[in-house]
């Protein structure tokens, strides 16, 4: 803890967490590379308690907006600690160029978690290069084909449960004498002993 109130960067003789965040001349560079319209913005509010300065910005910007104030305050606060216990400066366009790459990267790691998922494809699919689409949240898909031999003397029809990710839960496949006709009485067969009841 400091011993006494002045900033140690400016000589200013209030220093409080907005003078050290946002006024002081130090992170005043920083603050000057980013978007006027934001900057103003931050400039602008003026609640003493850090607390409701931040819950007053979170109501006030977009989220993109809001991020990039917190990973400038954060980043202005370490190279300050740096400068003042460390003797070690770096310049306001480092800070920024800093910035700028944490929050590309938050975006691209957002980007990568909101991908849907990965899509199997089945020989079916292949062949005729259908994709396979997902059910319903919470719901399992499946999907039933039935086919009946050249001399038409034997039938066979298959069935394949997938949960809403794509992700194999069942198969069953059954081979008859007789005409095909049963192949959805078998799919429900096979989503009762998988105990999916949404199908
Ligand atoms: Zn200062």
């Amino acid at each position: 803890m400091a011993d006494v109130d002045v900033c140690p960067i400016c000589n200013s003789t209030v220093d409080d967490w907005s003078h050290a965040l946002i006024n002081c001349n130090m992170v005043k560079c920083v603050w000057s590379l980013l978007e006027e319209d934001l900057v103003e913005h931050v400039i602008a509010c003026n609640i003493p308690d850090a607390k409701l300065w931040l819950l007053e910005m979170v109501d006030s910007t977009k989220e993109e907006e809001f991020l990039k104030i917190l990973v400038t305050l954060w980043a202005t606060w370490w190279v300050r600690r740096k400068a003042i216990h460390e003797q070690e400066y770096q310049s306001p366009l480092s800070t920024y160029c800093f910035t700028e790459k944490y929050l590309n990267d938050l975006a691209l790691i957002s980007a990568k978690e909101e991908k849907p998922p990965a899509v199997v494809p089945s020989r079916m699919d292949l062949g005729s290069r259908r994709t396979w689409a997902p059910p319903v949240r919470g719901c399992a898909k499946l999907m039933v084909d039935a086919a009946i031999s050249k001399n038409h003397e034997k039938g066979a029809y298959a069935v394949v449960c997938r949960d809403e990710k794509g992700v194999y839960q069942g198969a069953s496949a059954v081979v008859v004498e007789d005409q095909v006709t049963a192949e959805i009485l078998e799919a429900l067969a096979l989503a009762s002993d998988l105990n999916r009841t949404k199908v």
